[in-house]
């Protein structure tokens, strides 16, 4: 470190303020071998050269009795400004009572008059330049500049050292998450999106004001709470929402919580986190719960998840990922028709039994193995419509699943399309199902990647439309060509007159802007019938079939 300071080319630049000439230039001359020197007559002449200068001085000298402005004054007017604040400032001074004065007003040391030897002198000024670059190193890294609260590395290392003290004493962690904030930057502006982070960081703050409490800003919209252990947090939490109420500008703001509760176990302070993150993972997007506990259960459910994930690669290579049809009817004639199909992935495990993807694609999605599970359906599904368009003679176009994560892959066009060049089959007959949360997350990058698809000739679908809210606006800008209802509707449609009328105007909407209707999860004759006549295209549901392995899928197809 002292080898990089002296080496690294910087002469760093110290500004003496005094009054008497000799004094000035015994310190220059002992300094200026080592450092930019400059020179101020009184405090007022010095404060102007601070405000001017565009770089900071790395160290003042400063002696008390001066003419026009005395070196009190000016330590005081730089102490109080944030901007100065941080500059060391060495005392010259004759006086004990001054050391002790100027100390209490933040001064970082004194250099007695007459001066000593000009070593020591040179060593005290080096000595305190060093330890005030070196806070302000661990300044910058010790706090979230934003929020003002800790930032994630300290406040782990802060939370260790608490732990060596007060070992045993009972504490929570607690992770809190702010209901969809991608959305409030993207309706609001990143200024607004920061604004509300920074109310946020307040309001935690004074709700923990009253026990011992350490708080983090851990990534963008997530905070981590340490704090003495509390049977319940619940009136903590009202109050965090009523202040969240409160405030003016975007809308209502939700926060979800994840609490591990006086972990006993060895995991270490990241793994602490982990659980809490995972226990307030699990009341993502629900609006009656807002809170959870990590326990047993969760921890059963990590381990599981972890399993899934070391497997999912040797999986892929035995081919215990296999793929099954869900047959699809076109309703627009009199009878239904089996038109085309919808690919599903199944995975077979050797020990586990079957596996359904509700399981593990949302683990997939979160670490990115999905790309290489969804690469191999995709490819397993080009095989497959050249296979039957062989061997019935027509194409049976299948819908594939593309998960908001393949998005972001730059190769996704050029695989997709390599997939037909090899299969020699049309990129209509791969159509691409992606999920309505895609479009909510990114949506410039998702238009871009939608249009290139569409220009090579592909067919897009919005996949389970209506779980999610940015939906209607997103529709009249993504240039898709089918729109698939979420299973939800289908279900209410014959219970309640409410959700006929809302799949009514779906049906409607979809079918102003020249859209095909599919309705998934259909599973009785009225929901059938309902839809039927409210103009729907095209029906997927057990009531028709479960999704089925290649064989049986073709002795459909066969029958007709
Ligand atoms: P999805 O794309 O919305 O698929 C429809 C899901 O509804 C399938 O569940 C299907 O088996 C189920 N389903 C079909 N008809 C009915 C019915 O009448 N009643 C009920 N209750 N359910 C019905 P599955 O196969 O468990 O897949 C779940 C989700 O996993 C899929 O939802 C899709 O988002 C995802 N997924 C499946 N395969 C893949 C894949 O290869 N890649 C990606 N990225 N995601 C996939
Ligand atoms: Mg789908
Ligand atoms: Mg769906």
């Amino acid at each position: 470190m002292d080898n990089f300071r002296k080496n690294n080319g910087i002469r760093r630049r110290i500004l003496i303020v005094e009054d008497e000439a000799v004094n000035r230039d015994i310190l220059g001359w002992i300094l200026e071998e080592e450092y930019e020197v400059f020179y101020a007559e009184n405090g007022q002449i010095a404060y102007d050269m601070i405000k001017e200068e565009e770089q900071t001085f790395s160290l003042i000298l400063l002696d008390i009795m001066m003419p026009e402005m005395d070196g009190y004054t000016l330590l005081q007017l730089l102490k109080k400004d944030e901007k100065y604040k941080y500059i060391p400032v060495i005392v010259l001074t004759a006086e004990k009572n001054a050391e002790v004065k100027s100390i209490k007003l933040g001064a970082a040391d004194f250099i007695k008059k007459p001066y000593d030897m000009p070593e020591v002198i040179m060593a005290r000024c080096e000595r305190i330049i060093e330890l005030y670059e070196d806070q302000r190193i661990i300044r910058s890294t010790e706090k979230d500049t934003l929020t003002g609260l800790y930032a994630k590395n300290y406040f782990y290392e802060y939370i260790k050292q608490i732990e060596d003290i007060g070992a045993g004493e009972e504490r929570d962690a607690i992770v809190i998450n702010v209901e969809h904030f991608s959305l409030i930057n993207e309706l609001y502006g990143h200024d607004e999106g920061d604004n509300v982070l920074k109310d946020i960081a307040k309001i935690l703050t004074d709700v923990f004001a009253d026990i011992r409490t350490i708080i983090c800003r851990f990534e963008s919209d997530t905070f981590c709470i340490y704090c003495d252990h509390q049977e319940d947090y619940s009136g903590r939490l009202k109050s965090i929402q009523a202040r969240l109420d409160e405030l003016k500008g975007s809308n209502r703001i939700r926060i979800r919580v994840g609490i591990n509760s006086n972990d006993r176990s060895e995991a270490s302070v990241a793994t602490r986190f982990d659980r809490a993150k995972s226990a307030c993972d699990r009341v993502r997007g629900d609006y009656t719960h807002n809170m959870a506990y990590y326990s047993n259960d969760l921890l059963k459910q990590a381990i599981y998840n972890e399993r899934l994930i070391n497997e999912i690669e040797g999986a892929i290579h035995n081919g215990d990922f296999v793929v099954y049809y869900q047959p699809k009817y076109t309703i627009s004639g009199d009878k239904p028709v089996l038109k085309s199909a919808e690919a599903l992935i199944r995975w077979k495990h050797p020990e586990m039994g079957m596996i359904s993807p509700g399981e593990f694609i949302p683990l997939f999605e979160n670490n990115g193995l999905i790309q290489e599970l969804d690469s191999y359906v995709w490819w397993r599904a080009a095989k497959q419509i050249r296979e039957w368009k062989d061997k019935i003679g027509k194409a049976v176009p299948v819908s594939v699943n593309v998960s908001r994560i393949d998005i972001y892959n730059p190769e996704l066009e050029e695989y997709l399309l390599g997939l037909l060049e090899k299969n020699k089959i049309n990129a209509d007959e791969l159509m691409l199902e992606i999920t309505e949360s895609a479009y909510s997350e990114n949506a410039d990058r998702l238009l871009e990647v939608v249009n290139n698809l569409k220009a090579k000739g592909f067919k897009i679908e919005m996949d389970d439309f209506g779980s999610g809210y940015s939906s209607l606006n997103m529709l009249t800008a993504m240039p898709i060509d089918v729109l698939k209802m979420d299973m939800g509707f289908v279900k209410n449609v014959t219970k309640d007159e409410k959700s006929k009328r809302l799949v009514e105007l779906i049906i409607s909407i979809a079918k102003y802007l020249n859209l095909t209707v599919v309705a998934e999860g259909v599973e009785e004759q009225e929901q059938l019938d309902i839809l039927r006549d409210m103009g729907c295209d095209v029906v997927q549901g057990f009531y028709f079939s479960k999704p089925l392995p290649p064989e049986e899928f073709e002795e459909l197809l066969k029958k007709g």
